[in-house]
């Protein structure tokens, strides 16, 4: 048997292209990266609660303005809303109370990205994202040492937890378990303050929603992509638990000359299958954005069966996944569609030539 090394390329003929360009050439040519076009017509997408923003975001797209900035201010309005609970200000707080924010942007012109994870205390984490991208030369910023880069450029502290979000964590901490010493309030006047959780508080649920974020994706005028995607994360998560939003390729992606996408619902899923980068990938090779989400979706449903080996619970009794799931997506040609792993009532938002409007999601069950 030779030497190991005696059967690999050598290195310059690796960079020469001799090696690998025959193996590269089985798979759709990511040329088109490189020839980002003139939009046909400027367009956002994203998930319903970014709706507010993108009327105004879609008329500084036909102006000219930069997808990056457009989805970002459109965001921003989202993490400043106290009644949105699942991002930003009054966002819900993980298991010890504390409101642990994730985000993530990425522009499709300098194929650059930036996240940061785990941040405490700071209202706008969107825009610390866009600082990791542009003013360090990493990706993504964790925790304490991401609130310090935040406060080095100029973000406020602030607490982020709302009276609301505050007697919501509360009663749930009341209500996990009946073999501990804390006690709900009667019920009535109390249960007032969190009704608007179904089925907090209440023993006879199963289980109530626990997810919620918010995503935009952009084509500008210009035909260049770009997107975000920011969340306080999952319900009274694990502290330090970190959903898909701020990893590159799973809340979101872009790429030059393909498209972008976006997901909300149970990130650990959009982790396993790398469900933002899938999707891309798709329209890369020409798929529609509708045809590319609901393939994605399906290979999360397989991928669920296969993780319902050691969490039952995954599936519902039709062997159904259990939880929610949405992936967001358009391309350069300017088509654009919301997919939903279940649920048929479900929107989201768009915003192009002919206004700024919520449209039903597909859904795959
Ligand atoms: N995807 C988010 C996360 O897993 C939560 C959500 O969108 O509901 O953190």
């Amino acid at each position: 048997m030779g030497h190991p090394s005696a059967a690999r390329p050598d290195r310059r003929s690796v960079i020469a292209g001799a090696v690998l360009l025959p193996t590269m050439s089985a798979f759709p040519r990511p040329g088109r990266a490189r020839e980002a076009r003139p939009a046909a017509e400027p367009l956002l997408v994203g998930s319903s609660n970014a709706l507010g923003g993108m009327e105004e975001g879609h008329a500084r797209l036909v102006r000219g303005e930069p997808g990056l900035d457009v989805v970002i201010d459109v965001v921003s309005a989202v993490e400043a809303d106290p009644e949105d609970t699942s991002v930003g200000l009054g966002g819900l707080p993980n298991e010890d109370g504390v409101v642990q924010l994730d985000a993530a942007c990425m522009d499709g012109a300098t194929h650059n990205a930036g996240s940061v994870a785990a941040l405490e205390n700071i209202l706008h984490p969107a825009r610390v994202a866009r600082l990791v991208m542009e003013r360090t030369d990493h990706c993504l910023l964790v925790g304490k040492g991401a609130y310090e880069f935040a406060r080095m450029h100029g973000h406020e502290h602030v607490d982020l937890l709302t009276e609301k979000a505050r007697e919501a964590w509360l009663r749930w901490r009341e209500t996990m378990s009946t073999r501990d010493d804390r006690l709900p309030p009667p019920a009535g006047k109390e249960d007032e303050k969190t009704g608007w959780i179904p089925g907090l508080g209440d023993p006879a649920a199963d289980s109530f929603p626990r997810h919620g974020t918010t995503h935009c994706s952009a084509l500008s005028r210009a035909g260049d992509v770009a997107c975000t995607t920011t969340t306080s994360g999952l319900a009274f998560k694990v502290p330090g638990r970190v959903g898909d939003s701020p990893l590159i390729g799973c809340g979101l992606y872009c790429e030059a000359g393909s498209g972008s996408a976006g997901a909300t619902g149970r990130g650990e899923s959009a982790i396993l299958a790398n469900a933002s980068s899938a999707v891309v990938a798709l329209l890369r090779a020409g798929a529609h954005p509708r045809d590319a989400g609901l393939e994605v979706m399906s290979r999360i449903v397989e991928q669920t069966r296969l993780q319902a080996a050691w969490q039952p619970g995954l599936l519902d009794e039709k062997g159904i996944p259990s939880f929610g799931l949405e992936l967001y997506a358009l391309d350069t040609e300017g088509r654009f569609a919301g997919v939903t792993l279940r649920g048929k009532d479900r929107e989201f938002a768009v915003a192009n030539a002919d206004g700024a409007r919520l449209e039903p999601l597909e859904t795959l069950f």
